[in-house]
């Protein structure tokens, strides 16, 4: 199946999906009414969630032998290096603009201004993990374990020690190499397999969703809600269309349109981690970063690159600042773009988990963290927004190091040369 086609088709799926699922809302049904209990809580709620489960399956095997791969080929522990310090450098780099567009955009638009506190409102933080204790969890102590709990950075750690060590191996480091090659060519037809079906499963769990939520929470925070979707966007069509532009050289609309399937399952996950194979791929085989750099950027970005939440994080620390009329200073605002920014690279990409983190944020600037019960309610629709922003994010910085390091087709991008052995 051509790309394009495919793209089509999701999008169309989530188009409907969509509308669907907010047909249904408002039409405020009975719970024991038949298409609650047997399409939407039954068999479209199940279609998405065995979707979801077949993509979350993929994401430790991808990583680890994708990866495995790609610091074999890269060889010398310099080129990793370098490698490694420019890709943190630039995902530092998107997090820090993205929340200062945020904070700058919240200031000005002030969408906590003149809203109605209730005295009652009530909401528990959970305790985020202290510094100390991110820096030591990168670190594996047994790489079954982390592959067990999915715990991805030391996924990545151990696969490019493994890597490292096969390129310094000699001929057995070879054979494993070939080895482990065709592994990822196998595992890769799994990810072609699925985006076949990917439609139906963004069908499924947008239809759900919808059905449950409808959009009637937006009313009431339509301002800051406005707020987070316009930075996000600009984030989107600003930072990353410039950076493609200007540090890479490429076609950001040729790049966009590559990303738009992905920028469906980020939406209708709210996942990076379980977007990570259907990111992997698009990256190697639609936009034409070589393994070695996408094995590595990709995974990386997904655990560690969050600017769709570091923007909702700006906007929110602003907006309940305004909501609970305490002035934020310039050292408050330079506070909560460090913390919000450090804070992105110990957050797993899962659902919700920028409202963890936005406590902690909270918490530096002296904000009450009861504020997030202000727009918890609206967070879903955020969440799924910003991970399309996120996902987008871990692709550009990765077609740009690619660039950079010459490790990219141009003629993959321009859709000239045939992406290897797989197809859709
Ligand atoms: N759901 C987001 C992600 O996976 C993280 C978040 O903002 O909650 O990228």
């Amino acid at each position: 199946m051509d790309h394009s086609k495919l793209t089509k088709q999701i999008l169309t799926a989530m188009f409907v999906g969509i509308l669907l699922g907010a047909g249904v809302h408002s039409l405020s049904l009975a719970e024991d009414n038949f298409i609650l209990v047997y399409l939407i809580d039954g068999l479209f709620d199940l279609g998405g969630d065995i979707f979801v489960k077949s993509l979350k399956l993929l994401v430790v095997p991808i990583v680890f032998v994708s990866l495995v791969c790609g610091a074999s080929n890269l060889g010398d522990n310099a080129s990793m290096g370098r490698i490694g310090l420019k890709t943190i450098g630039l995902y530092l780099m998107t997090t820090a603009i993205a929340i200062t567009l945020a904070i700058t955009a919240a200031v000005i638009i002030q969408p906590g201004v003149g809203i109605n506190l209730s005295t009652d409102l009530e909401f528990v933080a959970k305790e985020s993990p202290p510094f100390k204790e991110v820096l030591l969890n990168i670190f594996p102590s047994n790489p079954i374990a982390a592959m067990a709990e999915g715990k991805m950075l030391q996924i990545i750690v151990f696969a490019i020690l493994v890597g490292i060590a096969i390129s310094k191996s000699g001929e057995a480091g070879q054979r494993i190499r070939q080895h482990l090659d065709d592994w990822n060519d196998v595992i890769m037809n799994i990810v072609m397999m699925l985006m076949k079906v990917a439609p139906i499963g963004v069908f499924c769990l947008l239809v759900t969703l919808f059905a449950q939520m409808g959009f009637s929470a937006i009313q009431e925070l339509i301002v800051y809600f406005m707020t987070v979707l316009m930075v996000l966007v600009l984030h989107f069509v600003l930072t990353y269309g410039g950076m493609i532009r200007v540090l890479a050289n490429l076609s950001p609309v040729k790049f966009f349109r590559h990303m738009a399937p992905v920028l469906a399952y980020g939406f209708s996950t709210s996942s990076s981690n379980a977007t990570l194979p259907m990111t992997l791929e698009t990256v190697e085989h639609k936009i034409g970063v070589k393994n070695e750099i996408a094995s590595f950027t990709v995974p990386l970005g997904a655990t560690i690159n969050m600017d769709g939440t570091a923007i909702m994080q700006g906007v929110a620390t602003v907006f309940i600042a305004q909501a609970f009329n305490q002035d934020l200073s310039l050292a408050d605002y330079i506070t909560v773009i460090l913390t919000a920014t450090m804070a992105s690279i110990g957050t797993a990409g899962v659902p919700g988990v920028g409202l963890i983190m936005l406590a902690l944020v909270l918490q530096q600037v002296g904000l009450p963290v009861e504020g997030i019960a202000l727009i918890i309610g609206v967070d879903r629709l955020l969440d799924m927004t910003r991970t399309a922003v996120n996902v987008t994010g871990d692709a550009a910085v990765s077609a740009i190091v690619a660039k950079s390091e010459g490790k990219f087709s141009n003629d993959v991008f321009e859709g000239r040369a045939a992406s290897d052995t797989y197809s859709i």
